[in-house]
């Protein structure tokens, strides 16, 4: 079985045909294509632990109130059945195609073992945070912010020990302090809503990644500054950060940042949701993420002329998905 049809690539869409059996990609195809062809998605920025609480989600609470230490969120997590609830999250992430996930993962070492029953076609890097002042659980650090996390500089040096990456929320709301946020190094921070041109500036200057989560920041009022982290040449990923706050679906996501910010183009936004912090997973310059013929990839059906159109146009729906990790 092949699937034929315009390819996305670093380069653009290029048309190819994907051998289904054995991954074996030629330049070019006869006869018709099937549809647009584009490498998983990779959702740089999730919560996958309070998916299920989407339908009950107060109206109106602040941030603080609503996902701030002790607040609702938290509340709810302690009383529902976490297991569950990261399992309606991740029939999205596979239904939606989405390759590689960058989870924040609440509740300590327990909150870590809910993925041992998982099975997931792609790849989960859990980001840990330790509970009631335990060590680092796992070998990513998931902060949740520096105000938030006092011993946030030990979670890094534990992460750092074991090979690990670290995560970040910073300038979600407010605009916190830069310099401090340069000092931890982290691998990737998270948000940046309210940072200045010149904080970007620092952070792309010392090598570290953002993700963007723009729907979860529309529901708070909050835009961050995407256009500007593209100006600057930012390694960037998008996230969809809060699993009750809206869907895991990155097509969802990118055809609303399309809405959004509509100077930027549709081939940027593309790129980003497939080969999202690809600087950070190729520090090392051994990473398989960034490599295409180990990507896997999704069928879309065509409904425009335009191939870019065609995939930002609600009415294209996924075809198929052949997953390769
Ligand atoms: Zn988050």
């Amino acid at each position: 079985m092949f699937w034929k049809g315009p390819v996305f690539t670093k380069d653009g869409f290029r048309n190819r045909t994907i051998n289904l059996e054995n991954c074996e990609v030629v330049e070019g195809f006869d006869g018709e294509e099937d549809g647009i062809i584009v490498p998983l998605f990779r959702n740089c920025h999730t919560h996958l632990g309070d998916t299920l609480a989407r339908d009950t989600v107060p109206k109106d609470l602040s941030l603080e109130k609503l996902v701030g230490p002790g607040g609702w969120k938290h509340k709810w997590l302690e009383k529902n059945n976490i297991e569950d609830s990261v399992v309606a999250g991740m029939k999205e992430i596979i239904s939606s195609g989405t390759g590689l996930i960058l989870d924040f993962r609440e509740g300590g070492k327990e909150g870590l073992n809910v993925f041992d029953n998982i099975e997931y076609p792609g790849t989960a890097i859990l980001l840990g945070r330790p509970k009631n002042g335990e060590e680092l659980p796992g070998k990513n650090a998931g902060i949740s912010s520096l105000k938030d996390v006092v011993n946030s500089s030990d979670l890094a040096t534990a992460a750092r020990k074991k090979g690990g990456l670290v995560g970040i929320h910073h300038s979600e709301n407010e605009r916190e302090d830069i310099d401090a946020l340069i000092n931890l190094a982290p691998d990737f921070v998270v948000h940046m809503c309210h940072a200045s041109d010149d904080d970007l500036e620092k952070v792309k200057d010392a090598g570290i990644s953002v993700v963007v989560c723009p729907r979860s920041n529309e529901y708070f009022g909050n835009i961050p500054p995407l256009e500007k982290m593209i100006d600057l040449g930012m390694d960037i990923g998008f996230g969809t950060d809060n699993g009750m706050l809206c869907s895991v679906n990155m097509l969802e996501e990118i055809r609303f940042i399309r809405e959004k910010f509509s100077s930027i183009g549709l081939d940027s936004i593309l790129s980003i949701a497939c080969f999202g912090l690809d600087d950070m997973f190729n520090k090392d310059g051994t990473s398989t993420y960034s490599n295409l013929e180990q990507s896997g990839w999704i069928l879309l059906s065509r409904v425009e002329e335009d191939e870019y159109e065609s995939v930002f146009d609600t009415k294209s729906e996924i075809l198929g998905v052949r997953w390769r990790n």
